[in-house]
């Protein structure tokens, strides 16, 4: 997503789109590390104005993946959402770049050359920073039995009633008898 920094003025423009995610390398490149799966195009929609020495885009990014949950390992799909705050300035100014969070808004400066101010790195960061660090498929989600790898979403196990399941562990043999 590109915009001609000329045609940017202090009334606010508005642009929301879809855009596939072959325009985004290093989406494609988290995808093929096996991190996640994009179900969807990414979307976004972004305000942007003229205002005194900088350019204020906000803006709200979304998409759906797939992912392995962190405790059960069993994949699920979940909707990312980011808003976001991006400051850019033109870069002669050689304004460091910074981030400061901001309650659910991320605050960001950027810079841009020329007449025109590519979007796509910062709708890619977005993204990935609505990737969840530890992915849970629900909130309270049992995860697996450390004994048994029984899945305790779908079904409980024993092993925590004596030694019942060392019938069933293909480990049993390595047990130290309790
Ligand atoms: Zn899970
Ligand atoms: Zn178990």
């Amino acid at each position: 997503m590109k915009i001609r920094v000329s045609d940017i003025t202090e009334k606010e423009k508005n642009l929301s789109g879809e855009e596939q995610l072959s325009l985004y390398p290093t989406l494609l490149q988290v995808q093929s590390s096996g991190e996640c799966e994009f179900l969807s195009p990414v979307g976004f929609s972004l305000s942007i104005a003229r205002e005194y020495d900088h350019i204020r885009v906000n803006g709200s990014v979304n998409t759906e993946v797939r992912l392995s949950c962190s405790r059960c390992l069993g994949e699920f799909s979940t909707p990312i959402t980011s808003l976001f705050t991006i400051f850019y300035t033109r870069s002669e100014e050689d304004i460091p770049e910074d981030e400061v969070e901001l309650g659910e808004t991320d605050l960001v400066s950027a810079s841009y050359n020329g007449d025109e101010i590519d979007f796509a790195d910062e709708i890619a960061a977005q993204i990935l920073l609505g990737l969840p660090y530890k992915p849970l498929c629900t909130d309270d989600c049992k995860g697996l039995c450390v004994t048994c790898g029984t899945d305790l979403n779908v079904t409980a196990c024993s092993c925590s009633e004596n030694d019942v399941s060392l019938v069933f562990s293909p480990l049993k043999g390595f047990k130290v008898k309790q």
